[in-house]
């Protein structure tokens, strides 16, 4: 057996939806919408299913997708990007992050990391040989500091991992702070898998900025998308790679014998919903920003204290602050076995020297989900002191 699986714990959004179940909990945990995605993408699933074909596609996916990826591209950010050699199809964008890392590092290769990290980053890294090198951004504002930088990237250094919009932080990191990644990427010949699944979910009318369009950044930045997070569709696994022609080749190579293809009825049904007018965006992200309101306002009035969310479907509080004096594992153990609500905590994303303090709540839910958790946390806060 592989240590480096074998001694892993189990996910936690997958402990906690375990928890949740169990305890018939109310999930603000595991981050997933409670509705089942938009009617028309769904019918165009249907359809493509019944229609056919259903045998292998290509294996860096249908034409008809890998070019309204890119025509989405071109219209929501402006990027220029050739269907047929600078755009693979993945199952999900987990699948797109271990073609990317396994593609890329190569064993002895430095790899820059910011903690709080998403969970599949760092098993994946030194499953390639990399040597990670962590930077650890803390609350509330979660800053890339130029010292910061500076002590991870050398060298050594050949890739980096950038997860923006971030998941947990719920930050959306602006033109500055790419600019300060994107300058040290190009002095020390780094490339960036730069995972963007949350880049239509940004709210207070923000447009999010990918790391490719940075000066210098187009030829060495892998950008990483998901129908799932664009379509509130978690369960699909369709993803997608957009890289320079060089780069982009030598992931679907590591994709070829990952999956080797993602299926095609839902690439179809994909490819529809990317040429979806911008009012379906609009509309989409209009939602999830009064549920983000909601639940930040109702747990306020509960005495938590709430960090600012720019993106993502997350919101995270800060215990200590509202007044709780135990961590955020005991936290969200507790609050899943004793109160009936599950949340996140985020001392999970870190590998070394966690931040115990902050807990993640999943907003994409119904007005009724939402208050009832906001009822359970704030007996929760009064409770565990
Ligand atoms: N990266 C990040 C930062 C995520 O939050 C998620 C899931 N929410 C993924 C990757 C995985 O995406 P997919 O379901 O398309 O594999
Ligand atoms: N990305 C989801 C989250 O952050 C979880 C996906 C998963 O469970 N692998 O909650």
């Amino acid at each position: 057996m592989n240590p480096l699986f074998a001694d892993l714990p189990t996910t936690v959004f997958e402990e906690m939806s375990g928890l949740a179940r169990r305890h018939g909990a109310v999930n603000l945990g595991q981050g997933f919408p409670d509705n089942e995605g938009p009617e028309d993408v769904r019918a165009a699933a249907a359809k493509a299913t019944m229609d056919g074909p259903n045998q292998y596609p290509p294996m860096v996916g249908l034409l008809s997708l890998r070019e309204a990826v890119a025509a989405h591209y071109a219209r929501h950010q402006g990027l220029s990007l050739d269907p047929e050699t600078q755009v693979v199809v993945t199952s999900g964008a987990t699948e797109a992050l271990a073609a990317s890392i396994l593609a890329l590092v190569r064993p002895g290769d430095e790899v820059v990391l910011f903690q709080p990290l998403y969970d599949a980053y760092l098993p994946l890294v030194k499953l390639a040989g990399g040597v990670p090198k962590l930077v650890r951004l803390t609350p509330p504002h979660w800053e890339m500091t130029e010292a910061a930088l500076d002590a991870a990237f050398g060298p050594k250094t050949r890739v980096v991992v950038f997860n923006n919009p971030l998941n947990p932080s719920a930050t959306a990191y602006g033109a500055d702070q790419l600019a300060r990644l994107a300058e040290r990427c190009v002095r020390h010949d780094a490339v960036a898998i730069c995972d963007e699944v949350w880049e239509h979910l940004v709210f207070d009318g923000r447009r999010h900025i990918p790391l490719y369009a940075m000066p210098g950044m187009a030829e060495r930045t892998v950008k990483i998308g998901s129908a799932g997070k664009i379509f509130s569709l978690t369960g699909w696994k369709v993803g997608f790679v957009c890289a320079a022609p060089k780069l982009a080749g030598v992931v679907a190579k590591a994709h070829q014998f990952l999956t080797f293809t993602t299926p095609p009825n839902l690439q179809t049904a994909v490819a529809y919903g990317l040429g979806k007018a911008d009012g379906y965006f609009d509309d989409m992200r209009a939602g999830y920003g009064r549920s983000r309101d909601r639940l930040a306002e109702g747990l306020k009035s509960e005495g938590f204290v709430v960090l600012p969310s720019a993106g993502t479907y997350f919101l995270n509080v800060d215990l200590t602050a509202s007044g709780v004096s135990i961590g955020d594992r005991e936290f969200c153990l507790r609050a899943v076995q004793e109160m009936g609500v599950a949340a996140i905590p985020v001392s999970a994303f870190y590998a070394q020297d966690p931040v115990t303090s902050i807990v993640r709540l999943c907003f994409a839910k119904k007005d009724s989900t939402l208050d009832a958790g906001i009822e359970r946390l704030a007996e929760a806060r009064r409770r565990f002191n």
